[in-house]
């Protein structure tokens, strides 16, 4: 974007694995949507919270540049939104667990929950989830369905309980 200040920049680190910019996803209980995010929709599993720009790449051309090329950011309405605990583990593999940029997720809603802070957020649930299903001798869904409340206590007592929603909201 500014090649005239980088032009004679000394190469000092590289990531060891390529980034991707878009991914696969597994498919969970629910699905969150971009109309989820854009309306707030509040879920009586929801474990975290999320927030943050929806960031869409586009292969273009085959000159595709990440940062120069079919970039869309879209701030939205800057508030945070609801992810259920349905978005975090797998429909048919019964012991599989997601965070971050693999959640259950539609395109659109993935390019916000994908964020690294974001993801941080989903782990937090994941690890307290994994730590009930130890408890209890259960699965993600034997959570979902018996414990949810313990659940949602145990994450709160790492990151702000979820609430009601604020007037702003
Ligand atoms: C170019 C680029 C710029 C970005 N900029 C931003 C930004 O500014 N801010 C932001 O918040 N987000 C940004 N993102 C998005 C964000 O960085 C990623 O979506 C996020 O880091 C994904 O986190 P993750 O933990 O889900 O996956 P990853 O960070 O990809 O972690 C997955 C890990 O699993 C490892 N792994 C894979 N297979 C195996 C295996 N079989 N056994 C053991 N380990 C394995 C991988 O090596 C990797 O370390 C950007 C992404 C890209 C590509």
């Amino acid at each position: 974007m500014e090649p005239e200040q980088y032009a004679n920049l000394r190469f000092d680190w590289v990531a060891f694995v390529a980034a991707q910019g878009e991914y696969r996803r597994y498919v969970g209980d629910y699905i969150l949507t971009e109309n989820d995010v854009r309306t707030h929709r509040r879920f009586p599993d929801a474990v975290v919270r999320n927030s943050g720009a929806f960031c869409l790449h586009y292969p273009g051309d085959p000159t595709y540049d990440f940062r120069l090329k079919n970039w869309v950011w879209d701030v939205r309405d800057e508030r945070p939104y609801d992810i259920p605990f349905r978005c975090l583990y797998s429909v048919n593999v019964p012991n599989l667990m997601m965070a971050g940029k693999h959640i259950s997720v539609t395109h659109v809603a993935g390019s916000n929950t994908k964020f690294m802070g974001n993801g941080g957020q989903h782990a937090i649930a994941t690890a307290a989830a994994a730590y009930l299903c130890g408890k209890y001798d259960t699965d993600p869904r034997g959570i979902q369905r018996d414990h949810l409340d313990e659940l949602r206590a145990t994450v709160s007592d790492f990151i702000d309980p979820i609430g009601e929603p604020t007037a702003e909201e």
